[in-house]
């Protein structure tokens, strides 16, 4: 990663996230949660809540 990035991510808000994915079943205790979001900005990974809006499951490769 480069350092541009990572000063990017000390200052980011994360305002901008999609849901990588829903986990359910044993990805929800492998990940030790029910869902990824990713900040577009910066490429963090956030752990979140179960988004109904989605209809992805356990496709953790779905990162853009
Ligand atoms: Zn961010």
């Amino acid at each position: 990663m480069s350092l541009i990035k990572i000063f990017k991510r000390l200052f980011c808000k994360h305002k901008n996230q999609y849901t990588v994915t829903n986990f359910y079943g044993d990805a929800i205790n492998y990940f030790n949660c029910r869902s990824w979001r990713e900040c577009e900005d910066c490429g963090k990974i956030i752990e979140g809540g179960l988004d109904k809006n989605c209809d992805r499951v356990n496709q953790w490769w779905y990162i853009k």
